[in-house]
């Protein structure tokens, strides 16, 4: 898939109009000018631009129904919903039933994927599971610029089994003066120091400069000098293509309110690979993991379900479920991870391209910004992340913008992250958003 290299002088009305998933923008509920705080000025029933997919997904009407029908089961069933349920959904195998429509999306069996708990906690259980440093091999490689919670959590494990963060965790950064990792670099830390790390966990697409990581060269590299290999996805799950179980990936964890839409807070997700299935069990059992015929007889001995099924805990959330589930289902009404990835590229390079040609981008004095997100769009997903200068600049920005009604988000103390998203926003969308942004920076 090539970008078009005039793509950015093309009217957006065209390319909406040739657009073949333009149609799924009804299917959202888009923010109006009024509900996001943009100036009185505008028409406040008017949907604003949402740019912000990246940090919170949108509601669909599908996900908004099938909520509404869960509350509706609960209040006139109650407990029956688990076993006899109007819509088949029964509670009691709701989360599997995720699974064959999530598999796709992630690159996996139905088996080795899993719908539960809440990122961060699942990150943990992974490397509970996962993380048995020895005397020779007690590193943990991952990124110095990971999302916070992911270096809390490895610093933490750290501290759990005894070790220094400062000795068991390898974070790297970019090089001086650059802004995204640079692969080879990775490489030759896993090359160098692989005898001595355990566990190889980078996030799929960087949350802060939108990154895309060649997850298959990364997995291949850490698998050949013994580590075990693990992803956040993040902000890589609904946005970009993945292939977890043919790369090799040990496991992945990912949460779904972000471009999966499943709403704020909303359901996690989970990957083992089902090479591990005849090798270990599930260490932290509970009673969701047990096997499906069994699981309500609650029987003295754990039977886990085989594969990732079997590291369910808890009873999940019907509620987190139907909201994932209207998504899922969108999803495969668009024709996939695929067909929603082909116009993501479009958009988010048609988007390059604006901001490449405003003279604001990188040449000007005075206020201006750099993309820095890698612009090969294959070492991107959706999102493009712009830094500011100089500092205090961002804020009045990103102010500008609201008051105009685009809705990007900040990343403290100078990024704008821009990310158009191909199910809900338009062509449109990202050329009202860049004549806005440029508008916004005449005037400071
Ligand atoms: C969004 C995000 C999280 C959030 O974790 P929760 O446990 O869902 O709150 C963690 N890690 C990364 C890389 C993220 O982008």
């Amino acid at each position: 898939m090539e970008v078009p290299s005039d793509l950015q002088s093309q009217s957006p009305e065209l390319l909406d109009a040739r657009d073949a998933l333009r149609n799924f923008r009804d299917e959202f509920y888009l923010p109006t000018n009024g509900a996001v705080g943009a100036s009185k000025d505008l028409p406040a029933d008017q949907p604003c631009t949402y740019l912000c997919g990246n940090s919170l997904g949108l509601l669909s009407k599908q996900s908004e129904s099938l909520v509404q029908g869960e509350l509706k089961v609960w209040g006139s069933r109650g407990v029956v919903g688990h076993f006899n349920h109007p819509y088949g959904r029964e509670w009691v195998e709701f989360g599997e039933k995720l699974s064959p429509l999530l598999a796709p999306i992630v690159g996996a069996h139905s088996s080795e994927v899993i719908s539960m708990s809440t990122l961060t906690a699942n990150l943990h259980l992974m490397m509970n599971a996962f993380y048995h440093p020895t005397a020779e091999r007690f590193k943990i490689l991952c990124e110095a610029r990971a999302f916070p919670s992911d270096r809390y959590a490895f610093h933490s494990q750290a501290i759990a089994h005894g070790l220094d963060p400062k000795t068991a965790v390898i974070a790297m950064s970019p090089r001086e003066g650059e802004y995204a990792l640079r692969e080879e670099d990775i490489l030759d830390v896993i090359a160098k120091e692989g005898p001595s790390i355990a566990v190889v966990c980078f996030s799929g697409v960087q949350y802060y400069t939108g990154q895309l990581f060649n997850m298959q060269k990364i997995t291949h590299a850490g698998k050949h000098a013994g580590c075990i290999v693990g992803w956040d996805l993040a902000h890589a799950v609904g946005n970009v293509p993945i292939s977890l179980h043919d790369w090799g990936v040990d496991w992945a964890v990912w949460c779904t309110y972000k471009y999966l839409n499943s709403g704020a807070g909303g359901i996690g997700g989970l990957f083992v690979h089902s090479k591990w299935d005849h090798i270990k069990k599930p260490d932290y059992a509970g009673w969701w993991g047990q096997e499906l015929s069994t699981r309500f007889q609650m029987p003295e001995d754990f039977t886990p379900i085989p594969g990732a099924w079997g590291y369910q805990q808890s009873n999940p959330s019907c509620l987190t479920l139907a909201s994932l589930l209207g998504s899922l289902e969108i999803f495969q009404s668009a024709g996939g991870i695929q067909a929603t990835r082909s116009k993501s590229i479009l958009l988010t390079g048609y988007l390059e391209g604006l901001l490449r040609d405003s003279s604001f981008c990188e040449k000007a004095d005075g206020p201006k910004f750099v993309i820095i997100t890698p612009s090969d769009p294959y070492r991107r997903g959706a999102q493009l992340s712009l830094l500011f200068s100089p500092l205090g600049v961002m804020q009045k920005v990103l102010d500008g913008l609201k008051n105009a009604g685009v809705i990007g988000d900040e990343r403290e103390p100078d990024v704008i992250r821009l990310s158009p998203v191909p199910l809900y926003n338009t062509f449109a969308d990202v050329k009202h958003a860049v004549d806005v942004l440029e508008e916004v920076m005449r005037a400071l």
